[in-house]
């Protein structure tokens, strides 16, 4: 997204796979070359340990936030590569500023950090919920992007997907963790009144897209009723992303150069 576009969600297909040209078999033959790429750059990033990347999942219930997770980086080595999940704030975080609990997740240098949910519940939850004054979910447009930008300047890449699915969609989604037995354990009494919140939501979506999206760290508006296309997506940015970096094998010390091993 073009910083500060606008965006009508109701005009943005969901279905949308048009990228790929609408081939399922395609993407998928490509996602498993990218994986091959990634698994490859990701040590890379490791070993050159001057770079590190956040990457930030956002998405309405059942969006398919653990899905992008679980497929994109299948195969990779785990060391490097952390999760944080966002959930309901703690009594102790609920007693700090916003941004408190968010930044000891950030990746360090060689590191890639994945955002569960991430800071911007903090601008849709209170706002929707009606938790807080306007004011005060406002102000925070302006700190998550003075946040993003101190973690850019530092040397961390920010690559954010907004994963956006239909209403039909999603009731498939949830009713499918009420009568699969594998996928109970996903079902929170939570996804029922905040299903009943859908266009409060999507105006919250629709409003933080352009002022949260800058020249320095984007959103990614994914069409993602379609996993497989969700998934290429994701993977794609990712490693045109590595790719650009130029990484590079740490060169031997000169120190250590003839050195022999007895
Ligand atoms: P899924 O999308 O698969 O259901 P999930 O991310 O919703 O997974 P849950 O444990 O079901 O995981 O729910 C996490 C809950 O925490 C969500 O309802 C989310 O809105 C809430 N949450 C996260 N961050 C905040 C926040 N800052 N303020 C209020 N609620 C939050
Ligand atoms: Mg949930």
């Amino acid at each position: 997204m073009r910083p500060g576009a606008r965006v009508r969600l109701d005009r943005c297909d969901p279905d949308d796979t048009s990228a790929v040209h609408g081939s399922k078999r395609r993407a998928e033959g490509e996602c498993d070359r990218l994986a091959g790429r990634l698994k490859h750059l990701q040590e890379l990033l490791y070993a050159d340990h001057r770079r590190s990347i956040l990457i930030v999942l956002t998405a309405i219930d059942a969006g398919g936030k653990d899905g992008t997770i679980q497929h994109v980086f299948e195969g990779v080595n785990p060391q490097g590569v952390s999760v944080a999940h966002f959930r309901v704030p703690t009594a102790d975080e609920a007693a700090h500023d916003f941004l408190w609990r968010i930044h000891p997740h950030t990746p360090g240098k060689g590191e890639i950090a994945i955002f569960n949910r991430s800071h911007y519940e903090d601008v849709f939850v209170p706002r929707v919920e009606r938790l807080v004054p306007r004011h005060v979910w406002h102000h925070r447009y302006r700190m998550i992007n003075e946040f993003e930008r101190t973690l850019v300047l530092e040397g961390t890449t920010v690559l954010k997907f907004f994963l956006h699915i239909s209403e039909d969609e999603q009731k498939a989604r949830l009713r499918e963790r009420l009568n699969d037995p594998t996928k109970h354990w996903k079902f929170s009494a939570a996804d029922v009144p905040t299903r009943r919140l859908w266009p409060e939501y999507q105006a919250a979506f629709e409003e933080m897209l352009p002022r949260t999206s800058t020249r320095w760290a984007p959103w990614y508006l994914v069409p993602a009723n379609k996993k497989w296309f969700r998934d290429w997506v994701v993977s794609t940015v990712l490693v045109e992303t590595l790719e650009a970096m130029d990484l590079r094998w740490p060169p031997l010390p000169a120190a250590w150069k003839g050195v022999e091993i007895r």
